[in-house]
């Protein structure tokens, strides 16, 4: 393990996060769509992987906007010095926030009068704001038969320009001309999002950022790029298509969990096994003590099916029910040190622990994966192989009354 990290990192349990490789699956997205504008989705603190410095990152690469989840996620970005247009999703209720949108300059998504007439009464100057059409998705959004009256409506505020447009798409696979019906619902979408436009005629024409393509529709539907895309998984390195040609080259800059043994010792007793209830053992058992645990977002399920690396060795997890622990099993391990490099998913020597086999012990999509651990897990930033940056602790800051 690095010099630097014994020395910096304040808790010993990290997750490395390879930046070149961010940087790559931008690159990749970028050529792919050409002078499509691209809308990193960096909400969920960046799909797990650290929004502050992945939006850096993403900023310096020519990202056009950045969408987040929060204000605080915006706000966050925004005192880290990043100054890329920022589109709010929507997690806030706009009547009550609508200063805060624009005492950061931050775009808002706006689906209903109210949040209209709340934004243009505490700008003095003109604010940009996003509407959102439900095009099929069910969630947030105006129904896009409604928009064009909508639209009009929202004209009257002098001091809203509505600079993008979006829409989420439902679910994209690959077009497929023995099976139209796959494609069915993706351009059902996209023809309702299309008419929606037409019912403003050539202002909608003028609106910056028209989007409805996430990963998969971004690769699979050239078609209905329109004039921005909005990928997530895959600036993070995933797309739920199968490889083939037109699909970009992407990798996953999420490399490596990592730990330290705390300690070893010898116990007699313990909560081991499956049932995990407190045993009395018949002959003292070597344990090491590692840092992380289910609060930290790892899965208690980990001990079932799991092991970590220690030394290159692969070594049973005799329990993963602490908060702040886990327990492993070092009896055959004799070299085990105190403040070894503990490998919970990644590389060790010749060893290897994929995230899919993570996925398989922990019951988890890739998405709940990342987005589980804990903002308060220290991220690694490598950059050519070397640490470029690491985040330690996070702190919620107290709100001034
Ligand atoms: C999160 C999000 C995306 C990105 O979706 P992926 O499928 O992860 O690419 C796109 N659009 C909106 C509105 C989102 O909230």
């Amino acid at each position: 393990m690095k010099e630097v990290l014994k020395k910096k990192l304040r808790r010993s349990l990290w997750l490395e996060i390879d930046l070149d490789q961010l940087e790559s699956n931008y690159l990749a997205l970028k050529e792919m769509v050409g002078s499509v504008k691209v809308m990193p989705a960096v909400k969920a603190n960046g799909y797990g992987h650290g929004i502050v410095q992945c939006s850096q990152i993403l900023a310096e690469c020519g990202a056009d906007y950045l969408g987040v989840g929060s204000v605080d996620e915006a706000i966050l970005l925004r005192e880290n010095g990043v100054r890329t247009p920022i589109l709010v999703f929507e997690s806030s209720f706009i009547p009550d926030m609508a200063r805060v949108f624009r005492e950061y300059d931050l775009m808002p998504t706006v689906f209903n009068m109210e949040q209209a007439q709340a934004l243009s009464a505490v700008s003095d100057k003109e604010m940009k704001i996003f509407v959102k059409i439900d095009t099929g998705r069910g969630r947030l959004g105006i129904n896009a038969e409604e928009f064009p009256d909508f639209y009009k409506e929202l004209k009257e505020f002098q001091n809203l320009k509505v600079e993008g447009v979006y829409s989420h798409m439902c679910g994209a696979e690959w077009p497929d001309e023995n099976c139209p019906s796959r494609s069915e619902y993706p351009l059902w979408q996209y023809g309702r999002f299309c008419k929606a436009m037409e019912g403003i005629g050539e202002e909608g024409k003028k609106i910056p950022f028209r989007q409805l393509a996430n990963t998969p529709a971004c690769i699979a539907y050239p078609e209905i790029r329109m004039t921005g895309i909005c990928p997530g998984r895959a600036i993070w390195g995933y797309s739920p298509l199968e490889r083939r040609e037109g699909h970009p080259d992407l990798a996953m800059p999420m490399k490596a969990l990592k730990s330290r043994l705390l300690d070893i010792h010898e116990v007699t007793g313990g909560k081991f096994g499956p049932g995990f209830s407190a045993v009395r053992l018949d002959h003292p058992r070597r344990i090491g003590v590692v840092a992380g645990g289910v609060g930290d977002g790892i899965s208690p399920k980990h001990a079932a099916s799991g092991h970590v690396l220690i030394r290159g060795k692969k070594i049973p997890i005799a329990s993963a029910i602490c908060l702040e622990h886990m327990i492993v099993d070092l009896t055959e391990c004799p070299e085990a040190k105190m403040g070894d490099e503990v490998v919970l998913f990644g590389s060790q020597g010749n060893e290897n622990i994929p995230i899919s086999a993570l996925l398989k012990a922990w019951d988890k999509t890739l998405v709940e994966f990342w987005t589980s651990f804990s903002p308060h897990i220290s991220r690694v930033y490598l950059k050519r192989g070397e640490v470029y940056s690491i985040t330690s602790g996070d702190i919620p800051k107290r709100i001034d009354l």
